[in-house]
């Protein structure tokens, strides 16, 4: 049997058109695909676009356009550079394909059929050009961005959390005995 090799890109945000830092991340994992084919590796790479935000949503009433019409023109140029750069994904994927929608949902569902979702409410300070929340420590100046420096907003709001707490265990026994689960190694150190 033949060894397999999946690489995906992160699947960029569409809120603007592509810049050198996905080139250069779309780049690097294009070279690793066509290293693991030559190495004779049942190979599959991944790469796309992350479509769902509030960013996204700003950005596109912002230029008077629906979301979905926003992301379909951003999306297609991500996809056009790609392929004018002959990067030679096997697919291209889109956050708002029929087939991602059904392959989440069924995700989600098995996660919440075996208790591991359930509802809560959080509070915090939240980015919306980050799409990230902050604790009062992590704050500049008490109320703004450690990241961008631009102005955060108290957020509350009822959500879904995953249990995560219910795996710890195991995810830290597996942590300790497997060398390569996180690479490089300098980044497994633990930072508490
Ligand atoms: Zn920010």
């Amino acid at each position: 049997m033949s060894q397999k090799a999946y690489i995906t890109t992160p699947i960029y945000y569409v809120n603007d058109v592509p810049h050198i830092g996905h080139a250069y991340t779309t780049i690097i994992a294009d070279t690793m695909a066509r290293y693991y084919r030559l190495k004779g590796y049942e190979t599959f790479f991944l790469t796309g676009t992350d479509e769902h935000g509030q960013k996204i949503e700003e950005a596109a009433k912002s230029r008077g356009k629906t979301p979905q019409a926003y992301a379909d023109e951003i999306s297609g140029k991500f996809r056009a550079l790609w392929d004018e750069f002959e990067i030679s994904y096997d697919k291209f994927i889109r956050t708002t394909d029929a087939e991602h929608k059904t392959g989440v949902q069924k995700a989600f569902q098995v996660m919440f059929d075996k208790g591991d979702i359930y509802k809560g409410e959080y509070e915090g300070h939240y980015c919306v050009s980050c799409e990230t929340f902050f604790t009062d420590t992590q704050l500049v100046d008490e109320d703004k961005c450690p990241d961008c420096g631009k102005l955060t907003r108290l957020v509350k709001e009822e959500s879904y959390f995953f249990k995560l707490s219910k795996y710890q265990e195991d995810l830290i026994k597996w942590y300790n005995s497997d060398e390569k689960c996180v690479l490089p190694k300098g980044k497994k150190k633990r930072s508490d």
